[in-house]
């Protein structure tokens, strides 16, 4: 049985140890908060005391972790001189570029492989074990993690070299924040001028303004398939998390000296719904600020 680390047991760690443990990696997990850590025990993991114990010994470690803060510090103190030379390592949080890519040039000085792995598909996905992976790092890590991110997640991408799956993921993400925001305008504007929303949706879902914001998750109750609108914004992808990728975009995009005035404004506008108040909503009730 392989042993696998898992660091970071929040909303989507906990489902990625639970899935871990009925892939059948023999699981040892640890996070600084006792009720997840009993949660992860009820799964069927191995709980740690520390990050250290936790890693020692795994042939796998997989951290889950909230920024790039806490992904940089733990492997830079506790990680990187505690496994074995032939530990993999990978990183499925959601951070910026710059920090996948020196935390995964600390880990090569060392002699240790690192991806960086971040994940698409939310808390149901992670539960589910059907997350997308975007991977970044050398090809041989890449194919040694399949077992362990299959064991997660349904489609699992190579996107290049170290950074290039947090480059894939905000890139995304950005484009996803600003075309939910179209959406909502052109919805909000064909009300206005006299269109029944479902007309709208039935022919913008069949013609050049399709998009998965309007076709999968429509932010108009009562339209299109079942989305966060049909239960209050409760759930789903919060517009917190949507400002945090956005920012994380946006600071990618700084340094490089890239043009990025939709994903600014997208940027500028989640910001402003979360100060009011809307961070823990879906990001699709962005809506709310064009009615
Ligand atoms: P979360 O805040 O629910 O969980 C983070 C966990 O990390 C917490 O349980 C916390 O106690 C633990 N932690 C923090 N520092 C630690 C340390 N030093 N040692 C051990 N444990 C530590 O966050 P989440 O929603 O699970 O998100 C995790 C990552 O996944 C983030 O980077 C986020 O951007 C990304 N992500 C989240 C979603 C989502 O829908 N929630 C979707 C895609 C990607």
């Amino acid at each position: 049985m392989t042993t696998v680390a898992i660091i970071g047991l929040g909303n989507m760690g906990s489902g990625m140890a639970d899935n871990l443990v009925k892939g059948n990696f023999d699981v040892t997990a640890f996070d600084l908060s006792e009720a997840a850590l009993d949660k992860a025990k009820g799964f069927g993991c191995k709980v740690a005391a520390s990050a250290v114990d936790a890693v020692k010994g795994a042939e796998i470690v997989v951290t889950m972790l909230p920024a790039g803060k806490h992904v940089h510090d733990i492997y830079a103190n506790q990680i990187l001189a505690n496994v074995d030379k032939n530990t993999l390592l990978v990183d499925c949080s959601t951070i910026d570029v710059g920090t996948a890519k020196t935390v995964s040039e600390l880990a090569e000085s060392r002699g240790l492989k690192m991806l960086d792995a971040p994940v698409s598909g939310g808390t149901a996905a992670a539960a589910a074990g059907t997350l997308t992976f975007m991977v970044g790092g050398d090809a041989d890590a890449f194919e040694k993690a399949q077992g362990v991110l299959g064991a997660m997640g349904k489609k699992i991408v190579h996107a290049g070299g170290h950074g290039a799956g947090q480059a894939a993921k905000i890139c995304n993400n950005m484009l996803l924040g600003a075309s939910m925001i179209a959406t909502c305008e052109s919805l909000q504007l064909a009300q206005k001028l006299g269109l029944d929303p479902q007309v709208f949706f039935d022919i913008a879902s069949n013609a050049s303004g399709q998009t998965w914001s309007l076709t999968t998750y429509c932010p108009v109750k009562g339209v299109g398939p079942q989305s966060p609108a049909d239960n209050d914004f409760a759930g789903g992808f919060a517009s917190a998390l949507m400002l945090k990728d956005l920012t994380l975009a946006m600071q990618g995009a700084e340094g490089v000296d890239a043009q990025v005035p939709m994903g600014e404004l997208a940027a500028k506008w989640f910001e402003q719904h979360c100060d009011e108040g809307n961070g823990s909503l879906d990001f699709s009730s962005i809506i709310n600020k064009l009615a």
